[in-house]
C-alpha cells in the first residue's frame, strides 16, 4: 500500500490483517490434529455431503435471494424468512451491517476479547473500535459497555458466546444492553456457537430482534452444522436493516453447494445432536484432564477452550511444542491474550493426542 500512487480510503492501510488459525502439515503420512479453527471435527451431515456434491450445474448462478435456504432457516428456528438475509459466511454479514451502518470517525463498540473481526472491518471504513474492558472471568461488562457509548458509537457488537473466551452472558444482561443503547446504535449480537449452549438463562438474541427494531443476530453453518468451507451465515434482523443489507451486498453471495448444503444439514437433526453431545463430553473430558495438569480454563459453553498457562513465554514454547507433535491450537496473542491458548475440543482421538502432548510438555 505505501509506494503505491492510487488513493487508499482511510482506514484500510491501518487496518490489521486477520490471521485465520493454521490447519497445520502432514508428518510422516500422520494428518495434523487441527484444534485451531473450532471446526466440528465429525464434518457436515452426511445428507449435507450428498446435497453438495449433486449441486454440480456449475454454469447456473446461485438463487441471489437463497429463497429455500431462508425458509429451511424460519422452519428450523421458527422465525420470519422475510427477515433473514444469507452471507458467505457471517464474517460477510459482519462486513455488510458495518458498510450500512459505520462511516469514517464514526466508532463500533465492543467487549476487550471480543472476537476481532469487528474491530478489524471497523478499521477498514475508517472508524475506530473501542473496546470495552471485562470483568476478571472475562465476561462482557454491560456497565463497562453502556460507560464506553459516545456520540459516535454505531454499532455495539457482541458475541454470545463469545470467541476466544468461550464465556456467555445472561439473557437478562443482554437485554439490559440493549435498553441501555440509544435507538440509533444498533445490537448486533453474534451467536456463532449458539448450538452448543444449554444454559437456561441463555439468549442468542433472537427475542431481541422480535422486541426491538435496531437489534440483530447473526448466525453461521461454519460451527456446529460443520460447513466451514463453504461459507455459509445468516443474519435474523428488522425490516429496515434486511433492506439495507440486501442493497448493499452482491447478488449472487452465497454459492450453489452453500444453499443446497445448508438447507440439507439443517434437515439432519440427528448429526447435530450428536456433534454437540460428543463436543459436550469430549469438552468435559478435557477440562478435567488439563485442570489435573494444573492448568486454569476459562469455563466454556462453547467447542473451545482458553487454557491458561503461567506467562506468554510458557504459552507460546507450549504451542510449539504442540505443533511439533501435529496438534494445531490457536494464539490469541492478538486478542491480548499471550499467556493462553484456545484450543477446539476435538474428536476422542485428536484430544488424546493433545493430552498427550501437553503431558510431556510439561513434565
Ligand atoms: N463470529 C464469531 C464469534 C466467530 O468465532 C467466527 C469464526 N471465527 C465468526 C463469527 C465467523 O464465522 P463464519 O464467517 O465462518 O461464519
Amino acid at each position: 500500500t505505501r509506494n503505491s500512487p492510487l488513493v487508499l480510503r482511510p482506514g484500510i492501510a491501518e487496518a490489521p490483517i486477520y490471521v485465520p488459525g493454521a490447519h497445520g502439515d502432514e508428518k510422516d503420512g500422520v494428518p495434523p490434529a487441527v484444534l485451531s479453527a473450532n471446526e466440528n471435527p465429525l464434518g457436515p451431515s452426511p445428507q449435507a455431503l450428498d446435497a453438495y456434491r449433486g449441486s454440480a450445474a456449475l454454469e447456473r448462478y446461485p438463487d441471489g435471494g437463497a429463497e429455500k435456504l431462508r425458509a429451511a432457516i424460519g422452519e428450523k428456528f421458527g422465525l420470519d424468512p422475510a427477515r433473514i438475509v444469507c452471507g458467505a459466511g457471517s464474517d460477510e454479514l459482519i462486513t455488510l451491517l458495518i458498510r450500512c451502518y459505520v462511516g469514517p470517525g464514526d466508532e463500533v463498540l465492543q467487549s476487550q476479547h471480543g472476537f476481532l473481526m469487528y474491530a478489524i472491518t471497523a478499521k477498514t471504513v475508517g472508524a475506530s473500535a473501542v473496546l470495552a474492558p471485562e470483568t476478571p472471568d472475562l465476561l462482557c461488562d454491560v456497565d463497562a459497555m453502556l460507560a464506553a457509548v459516545t456520540d459516535r458509537t454505531r454499532i455495539c457488537f457482541v458475541a454470545n458466546p463469545n470467541n476466544p473466551t468461550g464465556t456467555y452472558i445472561p439473557a437478562s444482561e443482554l437485554r439490559r444492553l440493549r435498553e441501555g443503547l440509544r435507538a440509533d446504535i444498533l445490537l448486533a449480537v453474534d451467536a456463532a456457537y449458539s448450538e452448543y449452549v444449554d444454559a437456561d438463562d441463555y439468549s442468542d438474541g433472537a427475542d431481541l430482534v422480535r422486541d426491538y427494531d435496531n437489534v440483530v443476530m447473526l448466525r453461521t453453518f461454519s460451527k456446529a452444522f460443520g460447513l466451514a468451507a463453504l461459507r455459509v451465515g445468516w443474519c435474523y434482523a428488522p425490516a429496515a436493516v434486511v433492506d439495507a443489507l440486501n442493497r448493499v451486498r452482491s447478488p449472487f453471495n452465497v454459492s450453489v453447494p452453500a444453499q443446497v448444503a445448508g438447507v440439507a444439514a439443517l434437515g439432519d437433526a440427528a448429526h447435530l445432536d450428536r456433534s454437540l453431545r460428543e463436543n459436550k463430553e469430549q469438552r468435559a473430558r478435557l477440562v478435567g484432564a488439563l485442570s489435573q495438569l494444573g492448568l486454569s480454563i476459562t469455563p466454556s459453553v462453547t467447542n473451545f477452550l482458553l487454557v491458561h498457562f503461567a506467562d506468554a513465554t510458557s504459552a507460546s514454547a507450549a504451542n510449539a511444542h504442540l505443533s511439533a507433535k501435529g496438534v494445531i491450537v490457536r494464539s490469541v496473542a492478538a486478542y491480548g491474550l499471550p499467556a493462553s491458548l484456545r484450543m477446539t475440543v476435538g474428536t476422542a482421538e485428536e484430544n488424546d493426542r493433545l493430552l498427550s502432548a501437553l503431558t510431556d510438555f510439561l513434565a
